[in-house]
């Protein structure tokens, strides 16, 4: 649904989005009713994400040492470079700690001058899980259930079910 309060960040979403919004508003779609490939949530600007949990995404992003290194070390600033960063944290040698000297953590302390990387990728992941599995790129969507012909049912599971 498109809320009022919704209305004012569509000036912040990337101009693809704002035309797919428009369409949808000019026919009378309801927003949840729209499923967004991955490169449209990955291009979305993570710190300023207007669907994201409000209250949750400003705590997480407060300025401290950990959020600095996300935005200046790191350099992430959309959906899809944190969701780089975040996933770092699954190589097979990552090891849940600071110390961790996998191949990953020495390219982000190396390379990116990361003081704590394992505090980098848990915070990434946090700052993403306040997304809604609708804008979460990490989820399963429709995109995912195209390949395999999955037609009709396929669509439906990805909630174009809408239209
Ligand atoms: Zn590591
Ligand atoms: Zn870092």
């Amino acid at each position: 649904m498109f809320t009022q309060d919704w209305a004012p960040k569509v000036s912040a979403l990337p101009e693809d989005l704002r035309a797919m919004i428009s369409a949808a508003r000019k026919y009378g779609l309801r927003q949840e009713g729209l499923a967004f490939e991955r490169s449209i949530l990955d291009a979305m600007t993570m710190w300023s994400h207007g669907m994201a949990e409000q209250e949750d995404l400003r705590k997480l992003s407060t300025e401290s040492a950990v959020t600095r290194c996300i935005r200046l070390n790191h350099k992430a600033s959309t959906v899809g470079e944190f969701r780089t960063l975040a996933e770092r944290a699954k190589h097979v040698s990552h090891r849940r700690h600071r110390e961790c000297t996998c191949p990953e953590c020495e390219e982000m302390i190396v390379s990116q001058r990361c003081a704590n990387p394992d505090r980098c990728y848990t915070r990434a992941e946090a700052i993403l899980d306040t997304l809604p599995p609708k804008w979460d790129p990490r989820g399963k969507h429709p995109e995912d259930y195209e390949e395999g012909g999955g037609g009709k049912d396929a669509r439906r599971r990805g909630g174009l079910g809408d239209f």
